[in-house]
């Protein structure tokens, strides 16, 4: 039995990473607005830091590049933000690598699955209702109380297996 693979963008080596950071802050801006907080300019420097490329990143290597244009930037600066962009769902922390992406599609809320590569450490994240119910069955049924979840899947994406 064959499965069709669809190669999502995001794992095309030659694609315009420039429109998937233009669209996570157009999406970050609009949800901001929607729902009557503020996307501080700070705040959106840190969203563009995540988003720099599709590997997460750790709180220090954002604040070493924070810094380069606030050098008063320090960890809380950075945890805040970080905090923020979490709770509005802008980025998810990936708990395997304690490092952080941004969400693909924020705006509504999900668990993130990530599939992430060994090699080149991109993760990518996808989403399956079915994986989060099962989680909560579990829970549920074994008296579990769940506050957070997370699943994480490591493995070679297509461009580092062709490699
Ligand atoms: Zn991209
Ligand atoms: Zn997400
Ligand atoms: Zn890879």
């Amino acid at each position: 039995m064959s499965v069709s693979k669809t190669i999502p963008v995001a794992w095309q080596r030659t694609h315009d990473h420039g429109q998937c950071i233009a669209g996570a802050i157009d999406a970050a801006a609009r949800i901001c607005e929607s729902r009557g907080i503020r996307l501080t300019p700070l705040r959106r420097r840190v969203l563009e830091l995540v988003w720099e490329n599709h590997k997460p990143v750790g709180a220090y290597g954002l604040l070493d590049e924070l810094k380069r244009e606030h050098s008063s930037a320090a960890p809380p600066t950075i945890y805040r933000a970080l905090d923020f962009l979490m709770e509005q769902g802008f980025v998810h922390r990936i708990q395997s690598l304690n490092a952080y992406v941004g969400c693909n599609d924020p705006g509504h809320s999900h668990k993130g699955i990530f599939l992430i590569c060994n090699d080149c450490g991109d993760a990518l994240e996808i989403e399956d209702k079915g994986v989060a119910n099962t989680i909560d069955r579990f829970a549920s049924r074994l008296g579990f109380l769940l506050t957070s979840q997370s699943v994480e899947a490591a493995g070679l994406c297509p461009g580092c297996q062709e490699a």
